[in-house]
């Protein structure tokens, strides 16, 4: 914003190296400093999920939709599903279905009663992103930085400092593996350890550095060119200059009465070839989204990005209430998914600091280090005071008052159900705690076997499973040595 102190400026080689002191100067011509948010991606949808359940909604975790129901009109009238903890089946009955699977959102076509060849998810060109953690002593960056990765291709590249850990990446490559297990291979962490080692050459990083990653796959969508429904500029470039250029000047021309119509029809047809998105490198690729009706009545709404999760949210609920009114009669409120503040952000916005000194202060008086306090207010901002309620029975065995606290609520309020849940998705240890896991996954398995009622076997398979997570975050099937434990 203009004249804020949120301004967009510019840095000299100088200044771009007094923050970023370990930066290569080579090449390096100066720098740009803008706003950017950092944001926990699954602390983010769970506290969507959490805010959908205080509205209403009906949660269901650890269950997969493994077939359509449709009645005899043909319309969706449900799932089959199956709970993956126990193998169970089950139908759930609905009015509408609407599909955001991401990447794996053409799963639904398998089940069209209607049409085999009636596509309902658009055509997806997922490409696999890979992030990786080392300790912040082995790169020390003072802020998040973005650059240009060095190797003329392309691509950007960024580090990111976070809880005392250093994350750089990503990778952009066409995936075509296995969707349920994509995997960080040695041709990933070899390119990144090229661009780090190549921007901060001090750095000397090999992946034996490397305490933990993560591969995703992004859901993005081939041909998007004309459906990108948020609109905006996310297929800009898309279009070669030449073929824009011809075909401006064959408009010109029919204006002119110098060209016919079949002329002006040619460059657009042309100009589509130009489009077609199979010559693009996977970071050209539109990021944008797009929401569609099958004639079965299934929606699909796939692609886009995190940061347009709101946006997108406000155009499929748009279109749910108009199907809800049109065949259901059904008017349903509204809900303006712009405004909407989810669990844990039910405070006033212009107001975080002293929100935050408020939770951290009723955290020290409930028992915990001012540092703990933090760490509790910073996870679950204004449900930090629900959470203080569970050291009503005191710390678990071999865990932290903060720990016991932090499970307590997960178990009981987060819908945890594996340990995995709980120390990749709701804590995020098993990424940047990594140094901490040997001591304490034992205690939250117990604590966990205590609330859930597992007997031995549940206990050792659920340890074996997060024993497998944890071994290929830390690439331990790439690595000869094992990942070094960094003291707190
Ligand atoms: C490496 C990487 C970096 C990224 N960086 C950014 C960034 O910087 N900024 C940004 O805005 N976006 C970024 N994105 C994109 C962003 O992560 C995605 O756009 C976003 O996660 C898509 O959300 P979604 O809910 O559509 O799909 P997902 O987050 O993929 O969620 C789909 C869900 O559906 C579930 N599912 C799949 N099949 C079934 C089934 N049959 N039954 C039941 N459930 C099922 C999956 O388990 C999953 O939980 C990045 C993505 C990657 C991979």
């Amino acid at each position: 914003v203009e004249g804020s102190q949120y301004a967009n400026y510019t840095v000299t080689k100088d200044e771009v190296l007094q923050r970023e002191p370990q930066l290569s100067a080579d090449n390096l011509q100066g720098g740009g400093v803008y706003l950017d948010f950092v944001n926990n991606d699954a602390r983010l949808v769970i506290e969507n999920i959490k805010e959908a359940d205080e509205l209403g909604g009906l949660m269901a975790s650890h269950v997969k939709a493994v077939g359509m129901l449709h009645n005899d009109a043909g319309q969706v009238v449900g799932l089959h599903v199956k709970d993956l903890l126990d193998d169970t089946e089950f139908d759930i009955h609905a009015k509408l279905v609407i599909n955001t699977t991401g990447p794996w959102a053409p799963w639904a076509d398998k089940f069209n009663a209607l049409d085999d060849h009636e596509k309902h998810a658009p055509t997806l060109r997922p490409t696999k992103g890979v992030h990786l953690v080392v300790d912040g002593s082995r790169l020390p960056v003072p802020q998040p930085t973005y650059m240009d990765t060095g190797l003329n291709d392309g691509r950007m590249f960024f580090v990111v400092p976070r809880e005392g850990k250093t994350y750089f990446g990503t990778t952009d490559t066409d995936y075509t593996g296995d969707y349920e297990h994509p995997r960080v291979e040695q041709e990933d962490v070899d390119y990144l350890l090229k661009v780090v080692n190549k921007r901060f050459p001090e750095s000397h990083m090999t992946i034996d550095d490397i305490e933990a990653s993560w591969a995703g796959l992004r859901p993005l969508i081939n041909d998007n060119g004309s459906s990108d429904y948020n609109g905006g500029g996310a297929n800009s470039g898309k279009v070669s200059d030449d073929s824009f250029a011809a075909l401006i000047e064959v408009v010109n021309a029919y204006e002119d009465d110098q060209a016919t119509r079949a002329d002006v029809e040619r460059a657009i047809s042309k100009l589509e070839t130009a489009h077609a998105e199979a010559g693009l490198s996977p970071s050209q690729v539109s990021r944008g989204s797009s929401l569609d009706q099958a004639t079965d009545g299934l929606i699909t709404l796939s692609g886009g990005k995190i940061t347009d999760y709101r946006k997108m949210a406000t155009g499929a609920l748009a279109l749910i209430r108009r199907i809800l009114v049109d065949r259901f009669n059904v008017d349903a409120p509204a809900v303006d998914s712009k405004k909407l503040q989810v669990s844990g952000g039910h405070f006033d916005p212009t107001n975080v600091e002293e929100t935050m000194a408020f939770y951290i202060r009723i955290g020290v008086d409930a028992g915990l280090s001012e540092k703990e306090a933090q760490d509790l207010a910073n996870r679950f901002g204004s449900n930090t005071s629900r959470v203080l309620t569970y050291a009503v029975d005191g710390p678990a065995p071999g865990l932290s008052l903060k720990e016991t606290m932090s499970l307590r609520y997960s178990l009981n309020e987060e819908m945890t159900l594996t340990p995995v849940d709980y120390l990749l998705r709701r804590t995020n240890a098993l990424l940047f705690h990594a140094e901490t896991l040997a001591e304490f996954k034992q205690p939250v398995v117990d604590e966990m076997a205590q609330t859930l009622g597992w007997d031995d076997s549940v206990k050792a398979q659920q340890l074996a499973a997060l024993n497998a997570a944890i071994a290929d975050s830390q690439l331990a099937y790439l690595k000869t040595a094992p990942a070094p434990v960094h003291p707190e």
